[in-house]
């Protein structure tokens, strides 16, 4: 599995993802939105675009498929439940469902509501597996829930599917929010060493080389992993006293995803 990250330049800060089959060249692209430096991309490396996959239906994620369409033929693929407010939609999705690119590409759909209802990550199975993750896990954060979504669907989300992928996951979500979900954590957990470590490289990194995270890392520095850390519930229970010493991860998670939203 190649995989290759686009940065789109733009002030939503997208990541595209080429994933391609090394033996046959062909490529899936991941919410190209700016679809003519995809295809340029792809060009460069000598893969042909074959699928297109929309992680979820926001237009920073679809607004790239028909010009992406008229140049390639490529098939376009998203959530079952979210084909009709796309739109030209060839293959509907639904967990479990596998995409092939290629002769030795294999992508398993997850169905992953929270940041939208109809919202799909893609899991590369390798030695090193590869989580393409939308809007749904951004490094070091969590998506909102502002458009569409469910904050306490995105919870069980990540507390039944994504943390229990392996920790070797790497993470390729939507946006690039690294260094401003950092300071995030910090400021639930001002001693957080990875974290301190991790933001003064993301401060130094430009865009385009920004660091690509493993499970085992989020771990260590999402605040939207560390629902059960001593520290972050003793500095959320400042704002939320009601909550007692003891909340479960559930109501941690709501409350850092309140925190966030006005932060
Ligand atoms: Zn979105
Ligand atoms: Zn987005």
């Amino acid at each position: 599995m190649l995989i290759e990250r686009i940065w789109a330049a733009n002030a939503y800060r997208n990541f595209h993802y080429l994933i391609a089959c090394p033996e046959t060249g062909e490529a899936l692209a991941v919410d190209p939105l700016k679809w003519e430096l995809c295809n340029e991309a792809a060009r460069r490396r000598g893969w042909q675009i074959t699928q297109i996959l929309n992680t979820h239906e926001h237009g920073d994620h679809t607004g790239g498929n028909a010009g992406l369409v008229g140049a390639t033929h490529a098939k376009v693929l998203a959530h079952a439940g979210a084909a009709s407010r796309i739109g030209g939609v060839d293959r509907g999705l639904a967990r479990g469902d596998v995409i092939r690119v290629g002769r030795t590409v294999e992508l398993e759909c997850l169905d992953t509501p929270g940041h939208t209802m109809t919202h799909v990550c893609l899991l590369g199975h390798a030695e090193q597996p590869a989580l393409f993750c939308g809007d749904t896990l951004f490094n070091a954060g969590a998506g909102n829930c502002h458009n569409g979504g469910d904050p306490g669907l995105l919870y069980e989300t990540f507390a039944s599917q994504l943390a229990q992928l392996p920790d070797n996951t790497r993470v390729f979500p939507g946006h690039e929010y690294l260094a401003r979900n950092l300071e995030f954590t910090l400021d639930r957990e001002p001693q957080n060493a990875d974290a301190q470590v991790l933001l003064a490289r993301a401060r130094d990194d430009a865009p385009t080389n920004a660091v690509v995270t493993t499970l085992a890392e989020e771990k260590r520095v999402n605040a939207f992993f560390r629902l059960q850390n001593p520290l972050v519930i003793a500095r959320l229970r400042e704002p939320f006293p009601d909550i007692g010493e003891h909340p479960d991860a559930r109501t941690v998670f709501l409350k850092l995803r309140e925190l966030r939203n006005r932060w």
